[in-house]
């Protein structure tokens, strides 16, 4: 494995390193010259003037090497940048985000060029530095799908060429990787385990008639109970489910929605470019015997994404990957070719999938 990641990370700090020569730019042309000083618009602030100066000072400190300095400075200017100032926020972002990866801190790297790709999701730098911040971590399939999105975004990109032989690189990886691990229940970000108690089995569920949705055709339904069909055969029998009729307390409810903006975790504009809001599953859970259980679980699933109805296949991927969440599974895989990665879930469960409900089923729990 040590073998394995070296190189990875030598190449990626490459990666940032030449991408930050056009990183740590001067607050933009609102003050390109002194004379604008003199004919402030209303809504430059003096909070603005403040961030000017806090800028400043950042880059003089990253200019003396003193990177700590230099992020303190610029933490300052963030805050005392104007929220609808969304140019030298993401620019804020973006310099933060390199002093914190020059710092080695890459988490903080990460969030910050997040930060700045929700601000402009037409970004390269900030699309490249999520997936070196991501390799930096050693979230390799995480980086992978961004590298794979800066090349499908900006195939002339100007480090399209590095991104390409990290897409190598890392698909070698992965695959090395997956050869030798069967499942990725321990990729989950929780460390909690929840499941549906034995004595549960089978559980109620309950799919709402979607006739009055747009975008619904009856097909759909379908979909559904294929993806609990086969998470259930691969269960090795530990899981098991019946249709109701009516809606239900303690079962799993599923609901039709029409725009993705209806999901219940639906956070705000500009974050569904994860694509994460094809689908939902909320699932509630207590504590019995010291052992943590799902008791209800509601599902919703979208039929349109960007004003455009969703294809047969999208829906049915998004099936199978928030019923893998109501059974349980409450993480992702970052390998693509698994129903519980996040970007690309695909309409049947891989090996992994298999092996992954299996074993959040025999575990012991916690
Ligand atoms: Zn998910």
């Amino acid at each position: 494995m040590v073998k394995l990641w070296l190189p990875v990370r030598i190449i990626t700090l490459l990666g940032i390193v030449a991408v930050c020569a056009y990183s740590f730019t001067v607050p933009s042309s609102s003050w390109a010259n002194e004379a604008l000083k003199k004919n402030v618009k209303p809504t430059v602030s003096q909070t603005s003037e403040d961030m000017r100066s806090l800028w400043n000072k950042a880059s003089q400190a990253a200019a003396r090497g003193q990177q700590k300095e230099c992020a303190t400075f610029f933490e300052l200017a963030l805050k005392a940048c104007p929220p609808a100032d969304k140019s030298n926020l993401c620019t804020l972002h973006k310099n933060l985000g390199l002093t914190y990866a020059e710092r080695r801190e890459f988490q903080l790297s990460l969030n910050h060029y997040q930060e700045a790709y929700f601000l402009d999701d037409q970004d390269p730098e900030s699309i490249y530095n999520i997936a070196a911040s991501n390799l930096n971590l050693g979230k390799l399939g995480l980086a992978l799908q961004w590298y794979n999105k800066y090349l499908q975004d900006f195939p002339a990109g100007k480090d399209s060429a590095r991104a390409r032989q990290m897409v190598a690189t890392l698909s070698d990886a992965q695959q090395s990787k997956e050869a030798q691990s069967t499942d990725y229940l321990d990729e989950s970000d929780q460390n909690t385990l929840a499941r549906w108690q034995a004595n549960k089995m089978p559980i109620h569920v309950y799919i709402e008639p979607g006739d009055k949705i747009p975008g619904y055709r009856k097909e759909l339904r379908q979909f559904i109970s294929d993806a609990f069909n086969a998470w259930a055969a691969a269960s090795g029998g530990a899981v098991a489910w019946q249709l109701v009729d009516r809606p239900i307390e303690d079962g799993i409810n599923v609901q039709w929605v029409q725009n993705p903006e209806e999901l219940s975790n639906f956070q705000a504009p500009g974050r569904s470019a994860t694509g994460m809001e094809q689908g939902h599953a909320k699932t509630e859970t207590e504590y019995i015997g010291g052992k943590l259980y799902i008791f209800r679980c509601n599902v919703q699933i979208a039929t349109y994404k960007e004003g455009t109805v969703m294809p047969n296949e999208t829906i049915k991927a998004t099936c199978f990957h928030e019923i893998g969440h109501a059974l349980g599974i409450s993480g992702h895989s970052t390998n693509i070719n698994d129903t519980m990665n996040s970007y690309c879930p695909s309409t049947g469960l891989s090996n992994r999938d298999k092996a992954t409900i299996k074993r959040l089923y025999q575990s012991p729990g916690n």
